[in-house]
């Protein structure tokens, strides 16, 4: 398969150029995928995406992303989905703990869950950095993967074990900033706001006391096939990776063992929650006794736009230029502070839109063939 070529330094330029003088195809679809991307579906409703990229030299990235986190927990269950990614590391069907270790240490991983996982509100992902040069590790870092989707264990002791080392990292989430933020975002969001009520960290109380019956139902709901991604981007061969996702995570969901899964039309939907508007100006402030400075922040809500073609590009990138010469402004009235005849001594002032923007430049493939050569 031919390798896809890095669009050069001047090449970006000719976007940028061509962007700035109106040159580009307003109305093109921006491709949600790299030229060259294997993808597919299999028969259990599994999606898998895979590419191979030769930089860094023998190495690979593997993912295993869920398409739910906190968000659909009810509320005597705040906490639970990153209790089970926890409990992935801790023990699976075919790996009991020292197996784990040992593997984690092979690929030269730190070991540990929320090293190479996370759980946020609408997804969970696990992740391996593996070299590609031994033999076998790839295909057993996917293995490990199949693992974390299909068959974590969650007994009571693994649970019971596991809890200590989430309360702590709870207790850790406790400090100053994390409680200012916190009242910061119900204060932006206001009651009845999903987001606010399903803080990924969850309640102590449901650490401390949930029962793993309770884990096992949401794992065996919301850890379906048809909800999942495998995502492998590597210096390896495609095709070869390919084959192995299909050979090893097409398991139909009713064989999955002990936890048998519904059928792929009966999977859980994504919810989708979105934050409140709110009336007029809201005001809010807030103190904490360990917080040794002080903050002052303006925000703006707004609907969020999505980025799919040539001109949305061009509105996140001018809207991005526009945050950048503010902030540089920003910057300068900084370091002038009151003696050098600046209005006001502040440590650092910044804006921003929170929209992350596109990855430009976006691949020699689409601004060769949609928005044509424009030279350097
Ligand atoms: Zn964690």
């Amino acid at each position: 398969m031919a390798a896809v070529e890095e669009p050069d330094l001047l090449e970006s330029f000719s976007n940028l150029k061509a962007l700035a003088q109106g040159e580009i195809d307003e109305s093109a679809d921006i491709p949600r995928l790299p030229p060259n991307t294997s993808t597919g579906v299999l028969g259990n409703g599994l999606t898998y995406f895979v590419l191979k990229n030769k930089e860094p030299k023998q190495r690979a990235e593997l993912f295993l992303a869920l398409g739910f986190g906190s968000l659909v927990e009810e509320e005597h269950e705040r906490g639970i989905a990153h209790i089970i990614e926890h409990l992935g590391f801790s023990a699976t069907k075919a790996y009991e703990n020292h197996a784990i270790v040992k593997f984690l240490e092979s690929i030269g991983a730190p070991f540990g869950a929320c090293q190479n996982a996370y759980t946020t509100f609408d997804r969970t992902v696990y992740t391996l950095h593996v070299p590609t040069d031994k033999d076998g590790l790839v295909e057993e870092s996917l293995k490990v993967l199949r693992e974390f989707a299909y068959f974590t264990r969650i007994s009571q002791e693994d649970l019971d074990k596991e809890r200590k080392v989430v309360l702590e990292e709870w207790r850790e989430s406790r400090n100053a900033q994390g409680r200012l933020s916190e009242r910061y975002v119900q204060a932006l969001c206001g009651a009845g706001c999903r987001w606010c009520e399903r803080l990924p960290i969850g309640k102590e109380e449901v650490i401390r006391g949930v029962s793993a019956e309770t884990l096992r139902k949401f794992y065996q709901k919301f850890y379906h096939p048809a909800r999942m991604a495998i995502i492998a981007v590597g210096d390896f061969d495609q095709e070869q990776i390919e084959q192995k996702i299909k050979e090893l995570f097409d398991l139909p969901p009713a064989t999955i063992d002990p936890l048998p899964r519904c059928s792929v039309e009966e999977a859980p939907k994504r919810p989708r929650y979105a934050v409140p508007d709110s009336e007029g100006v809201r005001v809010a402030s807030s103190t904490d006794p360990e917080l040794s400075f002080a903050q002052s922040m303006v925000d703006c809500k707004r609907p969020r736009l999505p980025v799919q073609k040539g001109r949305d590009v061009r509105r996140r990138v001018t809207e991005d230029l526009f945050h950048r010469a503010l902030g540089s402004r920003l910057l300068r009235l900084t370091l002038q502070g009151p003696l050098g005849g600046g209005p006001r001594d502040f440590f650092s002032a910044g804006t921003e839109s929170s929209d992350p923007l596109p990855a430009l430049p976006l691949g020699r493939s689409l601004w060769h063939g949609a928005f044509g050569d424009l030279g350097t």
